[in-house]
Protein backbone atom coordinates (compact mmCIF):
# COMPACT_ATOMS: atom_id res chain seq x y z
CA UNK A 1 0.00 0.00 0.00
CA UNK A 2 1.53 3.24 -1.14
CA UNK A 3 1.77 6.37 1.16
CA UNK A 4 -1.00 8.13 -1.14
CA UNK A 5 -4.07 5.48 -0.80
CA UNK A 6 -6.57 6.57 0.27
CA UNK A 7 -5.92 10.52 -0.31
CA UNK A 8 -7.90 13.49 -2.41
CA UNK A 9 -6.79 15.34 -5.12
CA UNK A 10 -8.94 17.51 -7.02
CA UNK A 11 -7.70 18.16 -10.06
CA UNK A 12 -9.10 21.17 -12.54
CA UNK A 13 -9.33 20.99 -16.50
CA UNK A 14 -8.86 17.20 -16.30
CA UNK A 15 -11.18 16.34 -19.36
CA UNK A 16 -7.96 16.71 -21.60
CA UNK A 17 -4.09 17.05 -21.69
CA UNK A 18 -2.33 17.52 -18.48
CA UNK A 19 -4.62 17.57 -16.16
CA UNK A 20 -6.27 14.33 -18.10
CA UNK A 21 -2.93 12.47 -17.96
CA UNK A 22 -2.32 13.49 -14.01
CA UNK A 23 -5.85 11.99 -13.24
CA UNK A 24 -4.76 8.72 -14.45
CA UNK A 25 -1.29 8.93 -12.55
CA UNK A 26 -2.97 9.95 -9.34
CA UNK A 27 -5.41 7.34 -9.81
CA UNK A 28 -2.77 4.57 -10.57
CA UNK A 29 -0.93 5.69 -7.49
CA UNK A 30 -4.32 5.31 -5.37
CA UNK A 31 -5.62 8.54 -4.89
CA UNK A 32 -9.03 8.94 -5.19
CA UNK A 33 -8.96 11.80 -8.41
CA UNK A 34 -11.89 14.99 -8.37
CA UNK A 35 -11.59 15.12 -12.05
CA UNK A 36 -13.27 18.70 -12.61
CA UNK A 37 -13.94 20.68 -16.14
CA UNK A 38 -16.81 21.79 -18.09
CA UNK A 39 -17.04 18.74 -20.61
CA UNK A 40 -18.25 16.00 -18.67
CA UNK A 41 -18.80 13.78 -21.42
CA UNK A 42 -14.85 13.45 -21.74
CA UNK A 43 -15.17 12.92 -17.97
CA UNK A 44 -17.28 9.97 -17.85
CA UNK A 45 -14.74 8.67 -20.30
CA UNK A 46 -12.20 8.85 -18.50
CA UNK A 47 -13.46 8.00 -14.87
CA UNK A 48 -14.92 4.74 -16.39
CA UNK A 49 -11.07 4.09 -17.92
CA UNK A 50 -9.66 4.63 -14.73
CA UNK A 51 -12.19 2.59 -12.32
CA UNK A 52 -11.48 -0.48 -15.25
CA UNK A 53 -7.99 0.08 -13.57
CA UNK A 54 -9.23 -0.25 -10.49
CA UNK A 55 -8.62 3.44 -9.65
CA UNK A 56 -11.53 5.90 -8.04
CA UNK A 57 -12.56 8.74 -9.49
CA UNK A 58 -15.08 11.54 -9.40
CA UNK A 59 -16.49 13.57 -11.94
CA UNK A 60 -16.56 17.11 -10.98
CA UNK A 61 -18.75 20.30 -13.39
CA UNK A 62 -16.90 22.64 -13.06
CA UNK A 63 -16.16 26.52 -14.63
CA UNK A 64 -13.19 27.76 -12.47
CA UNK A 65 -14.22 31.32 -13.42
CA UNK A 66 -17.48 30.81 -11.73
CA UNK A 67 -17.38 30.97 -8.09
CA UNK A 68 -20.49 29.30 -6.77
CA UNK A 69 -19.63 26.65 -9.56
CA UNK A 70 -16.54 25.87 -7.78
CA UNK A 71 -17.97 26.04 -4.33
CA UNK A 72 -20.47 23.45 -5.20
CA UNK A 73 -17.61 21.14 -7.18
CA UNK A 74 -15.59 21.43 -3.84
CA UNK A 75 -18.41 20.34 -1.70
CA UNK A 76 -19.47 17.84 -3.56
CA UNK A 77 -16.11 16.00 -3.64
CA UNK A 78 -15.66 16.68 0.83
CA UNK A 79 -19.09 15.05 1.18
CA UNK A 80 -17.88 12.37 -0.70
CA UNK A 81 -14.34 11.83 -0.05
CA UNK A 82 -13.95 13.49 3.90
CA UNK A 83 -11.40 15.62 2.37
CA UNK A 84 -8.68 17.34 0.00
CA UNK A 85 -5.31 16.83 0.40
CA UNK A 86 -4.37 17.92 -2.67
CA UNK A 87 -5.22 20.45 -5.04
CA UNK A 88 -4.17 20.68 -9.23
CA UNK A 89 -4.91 24.00 -9.88
CA UNK A 90 -4.47 23.46 -13.93
CA UNK A 91 -7.16 24.79 -16.11
CA UNK A 92 -6.33 27.17 -18.61
CA UNK A 93 -6.41 28.64 -22.21
CA UNK A 94 -3.99 30.25 -24.72
CA UNK A 95 -5.92 31.98 -27.06
CA UNK A 96 -3.15 33.34 -28.81
CA UNK A 97 -3.03 36.80 -30.46
CA UNK A 98 -1.34 40.29 -30.77
CA UNK A 99 -2.29 43.09 -29.07
CA UNK A 100 -3.19 44.90 -31.84
CA UNK A 101 -5.91 42.76 -33.25
CA UNK A 102 -7.97 43.84 -29.80
CA UNK A 103 -9.31 40.33 -29.08
CA UNK A 104 -10.46 41.62 -25.60
CA UNK A 105 -12.88 39.05 -25.27
CA UNK A 106 -10.05 36.45 -25.50
CA UNK A 107 -8.10 38.87 -22.96
CA UNK A 108 -10.56 38.39 -20.21
CA UNK A 109 -11.39 35.03 -20.81
CA UNK A 110 -7.68 34.17 -19.64
CA UNK A 111 -7.71 36.38 -16.82
CA UNK A 112 -11.02 34.71 -15.96
CA UNK A 113 -9.47 31.19 -16.30
CA UNK A 114 -5.75 31.37 -16.02
CA UNK A 115 -5.83 33.59 -12.65
CA UNK A 116 -9.36 34.39 -11.27
CA UNK A 117 -9.56 30.23 -11.56
CA UNK A 118 -6.76 29.73 -9.70
CA UNK A 119 -8.04 31.92 -7.05
CA UNK A 120 -11.35 30.62 -6.99
CA UNK A 121 -10.33 26.69 -6.20
CA UNK A 122 -7.58 27.60 -4.06
CA UNK A 123 -9.96 30.10 -1.81
CA UNK A 124 -12.83 27.10 -1.68
CA UNK A 125 -10.17 24.46 -1.05
CA UNK A 126 -7.39 26.30 1.34
CA UNK A 127 -9.79 25.92 4.46
CA UNK A 128 -10.48 22.62 4.47
CA UNK A 129 -6.43 21.70 4.34
CA UNK A 130 -5.85 24.36 6.96
CA UNK A 131 -8.03 22.35 9.25
CA UNK A 132 -6.49 19.16 8.25
CA UNK A 133 -3.40 21.10 9.03
CA UNK A 134 -1.95 19.31 6.10
CA UNK A 135 -1.91 19.53 2.50
CA UNK A 136 -0.56 19.99 -1.40
CA UNK A 137 -1.28 23.01 -3.91
CA UNK A 138 -0.02 22.71 -7.53
CA UNK A 139 -0.53 25.20 -10.06
CA UNK A 140 -0.02 25.24 -13.53
CA UNK A 141 1.76 28.06 -14.98
CA UNK A 142 4.46 28.01 -17.95
CA UNK A 143 7.38 29.11 -19.46
CA UNK A 144 5.43 32.03 -20.30
CA UNK A 145 5.07 32.55 -16.17
CA UNK A 146 8.99 33.10 -16.34
CA UNK A 147 10.02 34.51 -19.61
CA UNK A 148 7.51 37.13 -22.00
CA UNK A 149 7.32 36.28 -25.44
CA UNK A 150 6.12 38.53 -28.17
CA UNK A 151 2.49 37.99 -28.99
CA UNK A 152 2.23 35.69 -25.88
CA UNK A 153 1.69 39.02 -24.06
CA UNK A 154 -1.51 38.54 -21.75
CA UNK A 155 -1.17 34.54 -21.86
CA UNK A 156 2.59 36.34 -20.43
CA UNK A 157 0.85 38.20 -18.57
CA UNK A 158 -2.15 35.70 -16.50
CA UNK A 159 0.97 32.53 -16.14
CA UNK A 160 3.23 35.50 -14.57
CA UNK A 161 0.27 36.33 -11.72
CA UNK A 162 0.04 31.99 -11.79
CA UNK A 163 4.12 32.07 -10.62
CA UNK A 164 4.04 35.08 -8.13
CA UNK A 165 0.49 33.86 -6.53
CA UNK A 166 2.27 30.16 -5.93
CA UNK A 167 5.50 31.92 -4.46
CA UNK A 168 3.42 33.98 -2.45
CA UNK A 169 0.92 31.17 -1.14
CA UNK A 170 4.03 28.85 -0.70
CA UNK A 171 5.05 31.50 1.85
CA UNK A 172 1.96 31.91 3.96
CA UNK A 173 0.40 28.69 4.14
CA UNK A 174 3.65 26.41 4.32
CA UNK A 175 5.27 26.91 7.87
CA UNK A 176 2.05 28.30 9.31
CA UNK A 177 -0.45 25.78 7.92
CA UNK A 178 1.65 22.73 6.75
CA UNK A 179 0.26 22.96 2.88
CA UNK A 180 3.45 22.42 0.20
CA UNK A 181 2.74 24.85 -2.82
CA UNK A 182 4.27 23.90 -6.40
CA UNK A 183 4.71 25.46 -9.36
CA UNK A 184 5.08 23.61 -12.21
CA UNK A 185 6.12 26.12 -15.52
CA UNK A 186 6.09 23.96 -18.79
CA UNK A 187 7.65 24.31 -22.27
CA UNK A 188 5.89 22.79 -25.34
CA UNK A 189 3.18 20.16 -24.01
CA UNK A 190 1.38 18.49 -26.82
CA UNK A 191 -2.01 18.96 -26.00
CA UNK A 192 -5.32 20.39 -27.11
CA UNK A 193 -3.97 23.74 -25.75
CA UNK A 194 -3.49 25.35 -29.64
CA UNK A 195 -7.16 24.35 -30.33
CA UNK A 196 -8.45 28.14 -28.54
CA UNK A 197 -6.16 30.11 -31.32
CA UNK A 198 -8.43 31.97 -33.32
CA UNK A 199 -5.77 33.74 -35.74
CA UNK A 200 -5.11 30.92 -38.31
CA UNK A 201 -1.99 32.23 -38.61
CA UNK A 202 -0.79 32.37 -35.00
CA UNK A 203 -2.25 28.77 -34.91
CA UNK A 204 -0.29 27.64 -38.06
CA UNK A 205 2.70 29.35 -36.42
CA UNK A 206 2.14 27.04 -33.20
CA UNK A 207 1.36 24.39 -35.00
CA UNK A 208 5.06 24.33 -36.53
CA UNK A 209 6.69 24.54 -33.60
CA UNK A 210 6.21 20.18 -33.64
CA UNK A 211 8.26 20.07 -36.27
CA UNK A 212 11.50 21.43 -34.69
CA UNK A 213 11.24 19.24 -31.68
CA UNK A 214 9.76 16.39 -29.77
CA UNK A 215 7.25 18.07 -27.29
CA UNK A 216 6.78 17.19 -23.63
CA UNK A 217 3.69 14.74 -23.31
CA UNK A 218 0.82 15.23 -20.56
CA UNK A 219 2.65 12.41 -18.81
CA UNK A 220 5.53 13.91 -18.47
CA UNK A 221 4.00 16.36 -16.14
CA UNK A 222 2.21 13.94 -14.31
CA UNK A 223 5.02 12.15 -13.40
CA UNK A 224 6.57 15.52 -12.18
CA UNK A 225 3.40 16.27 -10.21
CA UNK A 226 3.29 12.54 -8.53
CA UNK A 227 7.25 12.65 -7.97
CA UNK A 228 6.34 15.76 -6.01
CA UNK A 229 3.77 14.74 -3.80
CA UNK A 230 5.61 11.93 -2.71
CA UNK A 231 8.55 13.97 -1.63
CA UNK A 232 9.14 13.86 2.13
CA UNK A 233 6.88 16.16 4.21
CA UNK A 234 9.60 18.60 5.01
CA UNK A 235 10.34 18.82 1.00
CA UNK A 236 8.16 21.32 -1.14
CA UNK A 237 9.39 21.21 -4.58
CA UNK A 238 8.34 25.00 -5.18
CA UNK A 239 8.97 25.00 -8.54
CA UNK A 240 9.40 22.55 -11.01
CA UNK A 241 10.67 23.82 -14.88
CA UNK A 242 10.13 21.15 -16.94
CA UNK A 243 11.39 21.42 -20.64
CA UNK A 244 11.52 19.49 -24.33
CA UNK A 245 15.20 18.58 -24.24
CA UNK A 246 15.05 20.23 -27.97
CA UNK A 247 13.34 23.70 -26.90
CA UNK A 248 16.50 25.93 -27.59
CA UNK A 249 14.36 29.01 -26.40
P1 LIG B 1 -5.84 21.49 -22.86
O1 LIG B 1 -6.49 22.47 -23.76
O2 LIG B 1 -5.68 20.09 -23.32
O3 LIG B 1 -6.58 21.46 -21.44
C1 LIG B 1 -7.14 22.60 -20.86
C2 LIG B 1 -8.11 22.18 -19.78
O4 LIG B 1 -8.62 23.35 -19.12
C3 LIG B 1 -9.30 21.40 -20.32
O5 LIG B 1 -9.51 20.26 -19.53
C4 LIG B 1 -10.46 22.37 -20.17
O6 LIG B 1 -11.66 21.65 -19.86
C5 LIG B 1 -10.01 23.18 -18.97
N1 LIG B 1 -10.71 24.46 -18.89
C6 LIG B 1 -10.67 25.49 -19.75
N2 LIG B 1 -11.51 26.47 -19.34
C7 LIG B 1 -12.08 26.04 -18.19
C8 LIG B 1 -13.03 26.58 -17.29
N3 LIG B 1 -13.57 27.79 -17.49
N4 LIG B 1 -13.39 25.84 -16.21
C9 LIG B 1 -12.87 24.62 -16.00
N5 LIG B 1 -11.96 24.06 -16.81
C10 LIG B 1 -11.58 24.75 -17.90
O7 LIG B 1 -4.40 22.13 -22.53
P2 LIG B 1 -3.23 21.73 -21.51
O8 LIG B 1 -3.44 20.41 -20.89
O9 LIG B 1 -1.99 22.01 -22.23
O10 LIG B 1 -3.41 22.88 -20.42
C11 LIG B 1 -3.34 22.69 -19.03
C12 LIG B 1 -2.57 23.84 -18.41
O11 LIG B 1 -1.20 23.76 -18.83
C13 LIG B 1 -3.05 25.23 -18.80
O12 LIG B 1 -3.07 26.04 -17.62
C14 LIG B 1 -1.99 25.71 -19.76
O13 LIG B 1 -1.90 27.11 -19.78
C15 LIG B 1 -0.75 25.05 -19.18
N6 LIG B 1 0.41 24.93 -20.04
C16 LIG B 1 0.34 24.22 -21.21
C17 LIG B 1 1.44 24.12 -22.02
C18 LIG B 1 1.39 23.43 -23.35
O14 LIG B 1 2.32 23.58 -24.16
N7 LIG B 1 0.35 22.64 -23.65
C19 LIG B 1 2.74 24.71 -21.64
C20 LIG B 1 2.71 25.38 -20.37
C21 LIG B 1 1.60 25.47 -19.62
P3 LIG B 1 -13.13 22.02 -20.41
O15 LIG B 1 -12.97 22.70 -21.72
O16 LIG B 1 -13.78 20.66 -20.51
O17 LIG B 1 -13.75 22.86 -19.34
Amino acid sequence: MSNLEGKTALITGASSGIGAATARKLAEAGITVGMAARRTDRLETLKTEIEAQGGKAVVIKMDVSDVSSVEAGVAKLVKTTGSIDILFNNAGLMPLSDIDQFKTDEWRRMVDVNINGVLNTTAAVLPHMITAKSGHIFNTSSIAGRKVFSGLTVYCATKHAVTAFSDGLRMEVGKKHNIRVTCIQPGAVATELYDQISDPAVKAQMENLRNDMTFLEGDDIANTVLYAVQAPGHVDLAEIFIMPTEQGW
